[in-house]
């Protein structure tokens, strides 16, 4: 069988994420929900599925002492579904202790590197990106948000990151890639680890929520977190890793790459819900064929608008899952709920959205002080 390679700049999606497991070290989470108070729908339903000392975070959170969490957004286009996934991570954690703190990048070194944006094209759609996380939950009171290009704690340490770095030890994480995206990953270390630095208060855990492809950003971390240990007394990053959504074309996963199988929370709703409708689905060939054989819901983009996103609760999903899997399901049904639960979600999110621009706006023009501000009270 062809091995999954883990392509952070890619669009490929996993197909066995037990190999993972033996190939690169990643350990499951299931060992660990009991030691969390309330489930997020990510972990109930099993999309994070993976993680690197996450027991770090939660001895943090019992121990009321502070734990940072990362993530970054390339801002290239709009907030799509895959995103939101590390958004709801983010948004979770961050919830689970008064002591934590988010630090969010948006990427715009990487959206140069990776896709050709101009620094200033960044900067535009980087507000809308801002607004929709505030939208779907973060507090940006313990927030700091920041413009990579901007920041230069994050160059600094890229700039000391890149004499510890072979050409060949980049080769053999990310395969050889231009120059440009070897930097940005040096970048996005330094983004990684910026949290730890004296300013933010020193040495601390940091969880990264990432997609299963972002992996390979992880281990060079946290090998730089090791080399740069005696220095800056770093702790080596945390990560917890969640699945990858399908596209709505079924083949590839949800990503700005593959523009026709996305979704994005600055859709149209009815555009979006005429979307779901036109969607791939898991279905047989005939009704006769479903009902008999039931429908393929693991390989189902519908499907997972349901289990990733939009059902009301985990005794929806497992609905789904049974009725389709046992042939009660159709699909056209099926896409016409979906469609109506993705109209619905993106109505009210637009609503919230749009209301919180300005304090998007005034978050990156502040380059992060407000969260300085607060600590300092
Ligand atoms: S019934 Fe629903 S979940 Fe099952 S294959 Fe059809 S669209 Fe997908």
């Amino acid at each position: 069988m062809e091995k999954d390679r883990l392509d952070p700049w890619g669009s490929g999606t996993v197909k066995d994420y037990s190999r993972l497991r033996s190939e690169f070290g990643i350990e499951p989470v299931a060992p660990l929900l009991s030691r969390f108070k309330k489930l997020s729908p990510h972990l109930s339903r099993g999309i994070d599925f993976g993680q690197r000392d996450l027991a770090r975070i939660l001895d943090a959170i019992d121990a009321n002492k502070p734990y940072a969490v990362m993530s970054r957004i390339k801002p290239t286009g709009d907030f799509h579904l895959g995103t939101k996934m590390t958004a709801d991570d983010m948004v979770y954690f961050q919830s689970l202790s008064k002591k934590a703190t988010v630090f969010y990048a948006i990427a715009d070194v990487e959206a140069y590197a990776d896709n050709g944006l101009s620094f200033a094209e960044s900067r535009k759609i980087a507000t809308k990106n801002v607004a929709d996380i505030l939208a779907l939950g973060l507090d940006p009171d313990r927030a700091f948000i920041y413009l990579q290009s901007e920041e230069m704690r994050v160059a600094r340490l890229a700039t000391i990151f890149s004499r510890g770095v072979t050409n060949n030890m980049l080769k053999a994480i990310y395969g050889e890639r231009q120059i440009g995206l070897y930097m940005a990953a040096l970048v996005q270390a330094g983004d990684i680890l910026m949290p730890q630095m004296e300013e933010f208060g020193g040495p601390k855990p940091v969880l990264v929520p990432v997609g299963a492809d972002q992996d390979p950003h992880l281990r060079l971390t946290r090998d730089l977190a090791a080399r740069y240990q005696d220095e800056f007394g770093f702790v080596a990053p945390s990560a917890i890793y969640h699945r990858l959504m399908l596209g709505l074309g079924g083949d590839e996963k949800m990503s700005k790459r593959a523009e026709a199988s996305l979704l994005t929370l600055d859709d149209a709703p009815k555009v979006a819900s005429k979307k779901a409708m036109s969607a791939f689905t898991g279905g047989r060939d005939t009704v006769e064929e479903q009902r008999r054989l039931g429908g393929r819901a693991d390989i189902c983009p519908i499907y997972d608008l349901y289990r990733f996103h939009f059902a009301k609760d985990d005794s929806h999903v497992e609905l789904v899952y049974r009725e389709c899997t046992k042939g009660i399901r159709l699909c056209g049904e099926c896409k016409q709920e979906a469609a109506g639960l993705v109209k619905k979600f993106l109505e009210e999110h637009q609503r919230k959205r749009d209301s919180l621009m300005d304090d998007a706006e005034e978050l990156l023009a502040s380059g992060g002080k407000r969260m300085l501000s607060l600590r300092k009270r």
